[in-house]
C-alpha cells in the first residue's frame, strides 16, 4: 500500500492525490495553513460578526444569539467554552445524540459542562428500532454505520436553527482541517455550512433515500435531513478564525471545565473521539475496507504538527492499526447483527490498493 512520503497516509483514502515527489494533498493543504492566513485579521472579521448577532439577537427578542452543536468530545467542549467565556455570547447547545450508551466520562461531559457553563442544552436522542435498522443499511449501502450520526449532527441543528429562529451556528474545527481531502474546502477558506455543504461533506453522496431501511418511511428520517424552504443560516468554524491546537484546547478544558478523557482502543492518544464508544468499531471497520486505522491519522497529523518522525509514526501505525477492537462485542449485541453478517456487509466496500 504507498503512503504519502512526508506524513503516513494511504492512497487508499477518499480523495487523497499524491504530487510528484509523493508528498499528499493533506500535507499540501497543511502548509498553506502556514503560509497564507493572516489570524490577526481572521480574529478581527470574528469579533464583528459576533457583534452583529449579539444585537440582532437583542434586536429580534432572541435569548440566544447563537447555538454550539455539542458532542461532548474535546472539540465541541472547547468551542463552547470558546463561545461562552472568551466571546461571551448566550448560545443554545444543541446535541443529536447517536444513542450509543456513552463511557461514564463522555456522559459526564455531555450532560455537566453545558451546566457548568450556564447554558440551556436540548438533547434528541433516536429511539432503538431505528437506530439498529439504520446502522445495518448504511453497513450494506457504503459500509459504514455512523450515516444517522453523521447525518443528524449537520441537520437537526438546522432544522433548530430554523424553527427557533437561531442564525448563528459556531462549530469547531473546519472539516478541511481534520484528515478531509473533501474538494472544494481548502485551509484558506472561510469554510461555512449550508445546504450544499452538508449535502458534500455530511451527506458525502448517500442519500437517505439510499439508507431507508425496509418498515420505514422518508418522514422518520427527518432529523437527519435538511429542511426545506428558505431560512437564514450562517453556520461558521472557530477553526477558521483562531488557530485550532487540539493539545492546548484539551489542557484549557480539562483545566477550567474539569473535561473528563479515558483511554481508547487502537490509538495512542487518550484525549480524541471520546465522545463515541463505538468509535473504534468504526476503525475497524475502516481497516478492514481501507487496511488502516485511527493511528494512521493521528500519527500522520503529530507528524505535520512536528510531534514525532514519520519513523515513529510508521512504528504506532504497526503496532495499534488493524486490532479487533473489544468493543466490537458491546456493538454487535446493541445492534443485534453477528460478527459474520458484519464482515461480510463490510468488505464489499473494500478499497483495492494500486499493482505496484
Ligand atoms: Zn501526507
Amino acid at each position: 500500500m504507498k503512503r504519502c512520503a512526508r506524513c503516513v497516509m494511504p492512497e487508499t483514502w477518499t480523495g487523497i492525490t499524491f504530487d510528484e515527489k509523493s508528498v499528499c494533498n493533506i500535507c499540501g493543504a497543511n502548509e498553506t495553513k502556514k503560509v497564507k492566513v493572516n489570524w490577526g485579521e481572521r480574529q478581527k472579521a470574528l469579533n464583528d460578526i459576533l457583534r452583529n448577532y449579539k444585537k440582532l439577537a437583542k434586536t429580534t427578542g432572541n435569548k440566544y444569539d447563537c447555538m454550539v452543536p455539542f458532542s461532548g468530545g474535546k472539540d465541541s467542549a472547547y468551542t463552547l467554552w470558546a463561545v461562552v467565556e472568551k466571546y461571551g455570547l448566550t448560545p443554545l447547545v444543541v446535541t443529536f445524540d447517536h444513542s450509543f450508551p456513552l463511557s461514564p466520562e463522555a456522559e459526564w461531559n455531555l450532560m455537566e459542562i453545558p451546566k457548568q457553563l450556564d447554558c440551556d442544552h436540548l438533547r434528541f436522542t433516536l429511539g432503538n428500532g431505528l437506530r439498529n435498522a439504520l446502522c445495518k443499511k448504511a453497513s450494506e449501502v457504503m459500509g459504514d454505520f455512523c450515516w444517522h450520526c453523521h447525518n443528524g449532527v449537520g441537520a437537526l441543528p438546522a432544522r433548530i436553527s430554523k424553527q427557533w429562529d437561531i442564525p448563528l451556528q459556531v462549530w469547531g474545527e473546519p472539516t478541511m482541517a481534520e484528515y478531509q481531502t473533501a474538494g472544494p474546502y481548502r485551509y484558506e477558506d472561510l469554510e461555512e455550512q449550508d445546504k450544499e455543504h452538508f449535502e458534500k461533506v455530511f451527506q458525502a453522496g448517500i442519500t437517505p433515500e439510499m439508507v431507508l431501511p425496509r418498515d420505514y418511511n422518508m418522514v422518520d428520517l427527518l432529523p437527519m435531513t435538511w429542511p426545506d424552504g428558505e431560512f437564514t443560516l450562517k453556520a461558521l468554524y472557530l477553526g477558521c478564525y483562531e488557530p485550532w491546537d487540539q493539545r492546548k484546547q484539551v489542557e484549557i478544558i480539562t483545566r477550567e471545565l474539569g473535561w473528563k478523557h479515558h483511554e481508547v482502543e487502537g490509538t495512542y492518544v487518550d484525549w480524541d473521539k471520546i465522545d463515541c464508544p463505538f468509535e473504534p468499531v468504526r476503525d475497524w471497520q475502516k481497516f478492514m475496507k481501507r487496511g488502516f486505522g485511527r493511528t494512521t491519522f493521528q500519527a500522520s497529523k503529530d507528524i505535520r504538527g512536528g510531534l514525532m518522525s514519520r519513523e515513529e509514526g510508521m512504528r504506532l501505525v504497526e503496532e495499534l492499526d488493524g486490532k479487533r477492537p473489544g468493543s466490537l462485542d458491546l456493538f454487535l449485541k446493541e445492534i443485534g447483527m453477528t460478527e459474520k453478517e458484519f464482515e461480510s456487509i463490510t468488505k464489499v466496500h473494500v478499497v483495492p490498493v494500486s499493482e505496484q
